[in-house]
């Protein structure tokens, strides 16, 4: 398994790869120039369309009224809640880490969609829970992928831009992917939790993303221990490497296993100053 190097600059990269180019990614004659790691390919949109702003102002008025009323709730009423509250299609997102978001949603939020995004880079494991995954829930289970295969973005970019530059690969293959994955869906899901790190730690129960979009994170006040007695008291589907020294899964590439008592985190990006892929910023 290969670790992550530090996150290096334009100027590193086109030396390394023997380009040549400009920082607002352009040639001499103004082409985008798709070897630089900061332009992405232009073949799908990088963003998610906006929803109206009456749209929007609902989704700040469901906040205001009930973020703080809904913060000791359950994660079941937290649910439940959005089943009764929202009226689009709710995405769920799984990293496939685990799969409590799956059991809590299904059955509960009735128009919901499952999402998990195939980076290219995943554990041969974590492609095998989502097939079981899709196996075990009724909830649809949408797939997303980034814009190019890793053999291609190897071709465009050069070989292993994870090494080079993980923000720019993150980007390409997770954050653009989520940002196209987003637009059919009112709300999302998502798994994040308030003790994941110091950045999420004031992670609200409900908010509205820069899209309009609700963002509802209802095991925001879970520990990893609830996590754990969840899994086992519901007899989820386990990811084999958090077994085995990994608990925090993300790309192969980028993750490395965790001694006992370490931070569940470190393996992420481990010797990088990296330590969110920017799905949740
Ligand atoms: S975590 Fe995945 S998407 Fe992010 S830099 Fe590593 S290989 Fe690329």
């Amino acid at each position: 398994m290969t670790n992550t190097g530090p996150d290096v600059g334009f100027a590193t990269l086109t030396g390394l790869i023997g380009v040549s180019g400009t920082k607002d990614g352009q040639d001499a004659e103004g082409h985008r120039d798709l070897r630089d790691p900061e332009v992405s390919p232009s073949d799908a949109p990088t963003t998610t369309t906006h929803l109206s702003d009456e749209q929007t102002a609902a989704h700040q008025a469901l906040v205001d009224e009930w973020n703080e009323k809904l913060d000791g709730a359950s994660a079941e009423e937290i649910l439940d809640w959005v089943n009764q509250h929202v009226t689009g299609t709710v995405a769920v997102t799984m990293s496939m880490q685990d799969t409590v978001l799956a059991e809590l949603t299904e059955g509960r939020v009735h128009d919901a969609e499952m999402v998990f995004l195939d980076t290219g880079y995943h554990f041969d494991e974590t492609l095998d829970v989502a097939r079981d995954v899709d196996a075990r829930y009724s909830l649809p289970l949408r797939t997303v992928e980034p814009v190019y295969s890793v053999k291609k973005q190897d071709e465009v970019y050069g070989r292993d831009l994870y090494k080079r530059s993980p923000t720019a690969c993150c980007r390409m293959r997770k954050v653009e992917p989520l940002a196209r994955m987003l637009n059919p869906y009112e709300a999302w899901i998502s798994g994040v939790k308030r003790v994941d790190s110091a950045l999420r730690k004031d992670t609200p129960i409900l908010d509205v993303d820069r899209t309009g979009r609700l963002k509802i994170n209802p095991i925001a006040a879970w520990t990893d221990q609830d996590v754990e007695d969840y899994i086992e008291s519901h007899d989820l589907i386990i990811h084999p490497l958090t077994t085995q020294g990994y608990p925090s899964i993300g790309c192969a590439t980028c993750t490395m296993p965790v001694a006992p008592g370490e931070d569940p985190r470190s393996g992420r990006w481990a010797n990088s100053s990296k330590t969110e892929c920017g799905l949740h910023l």
